[in-house]
């Protein structure tokens, strides 16, 4: 059996064109232009292209774009001041903060600071109480593309065994809520944890977030399972030159020979990030102006 190729691509593309719907009745019926402000600290050149993606996305679905660049020397005090001011500006309804930061600035002072209602990265502590506690808030990004890809791919996902591997704040925690709120039984797994083979041939559904490639096998995979790979590493393409390729976590060319369906990588959940922090947007556009009460 090979598995079904997950096309993140072309179901980003599906969203992008559900958000610009979105915005242009926004915009014709209300009046109102969500608004992203993206701030970018120093000059790490991995964030720069990775902001720019996401500025040009925002203006391509027709949302306003205000971008921020601030020098790596900018102290946490003024990063808080410049957060303030946007979080009483009426025409921004998203804010979202490039990680990682300069050492000077701490990252959670940084992300408590942005309100909770134009927190469109879903790491605001607001946002994750209301994740736990299984109400409506902002999710993050790449664990929310995940669940949709996933659903796009199963429908109804109650009563799989999931199997998320990796425990980080961004990814693996948000990820295992999510699943649970879809009545999986979840099981996370972590840097140590035992035995992950076992787990992951018990597993329906693995969704891996770790960072190291490859690290799950071929024969980990129970058969038809339907495979989610969020990582993203750089090796050496081992040809001579120095270029180098993207891998996932999961080795692929083992896995597609048992498993169901696979995300690619690069391909599969990468591409659903940024058309989900779009979503996000006008999602908290809707809420701060035609919804509220
Ligand atoms: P992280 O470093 O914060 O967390 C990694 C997690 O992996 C930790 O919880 C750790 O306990 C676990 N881990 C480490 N070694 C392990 C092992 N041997 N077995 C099981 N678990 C182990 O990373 P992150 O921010 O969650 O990102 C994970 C990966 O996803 C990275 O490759 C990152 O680049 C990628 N990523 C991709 C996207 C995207 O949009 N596609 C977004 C965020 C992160």
């Amino acid at each position: 059996m090979t598995a079904k190729t997950i096309d993140g691509k072309a179901a980003a593309a599906e969203l992008r064109k559900r958000v610009a719907k979105q915005v242009s009745e926004l915009r014709a019926n209300y009046d109102v232009q969500p608004g992203l402000a993206a701030i970018l600290v120093g000059d790490d050149p991995a964030s720069q292209v990775y902001i720019r993606n996401k500025e040009r996305q925002t203006e391509e679905v027709g949302m306003a774009s205000v971008g921020r660049r601030l020098p790596a020397e900018t102290s946490e005090g003024a990063l808080l001041s410049i957060i303030e001011e946007l979080n009483h500006d009426p025409t921004v309804h998203g804010i979202l903060v490039q990680l990682p930061l300069p050492k000077q600035i701490k990252s959670e002072a940084v992300i408590s600071a942005i309100s909770a209602e134009k927190d469109v990265d879903g790491f605001h502590p607001m946002n994750v109480a209301a994740l736990s506690n299984g109400k409506d808030g902002l999710v993050p990004c790449t664990p929310m593309g995940c669940t949709m890809l996933l659903k796009d791919q199963i429908g109804d996902l109650t009563g799989m065994e999931a199997l998320v591997i990796g425990r980080s704040n961004i990814v693996g925690k948000p990820m295992a809520q999510l699943l649970l709120a879809e009545n999986c039984t979840v099981t996370i797994a972590h840097s140590r944890t035992r035995d992950l083979d076992q787990k992951c041939r018990n597993a329906d559904i693995v969704v891996a977030a770790v960072g190291i490639p490859k690290l799950v096998k071929g024969d980990w995979i129970k058969p038809g399972a339907t495979l989610i790979d969020v990582g993203i590493n750089r090796v050496s393409k081992n040809d001579g030159s120095t270029t180098y390729r993207l891998v996932g976590d999961i080795d692929y060319e083992e896995a597609v020979q048992a498993a169901g369906a696979i995300t690619p990588v690069p391909g599969g959940v990468g591409p659903m990030t940024i058309a989900c922090l779009l979503q996000n947007t006008v999602a908290a556009c809707k809420r701060q102006t035609i919804l509220r009460d």
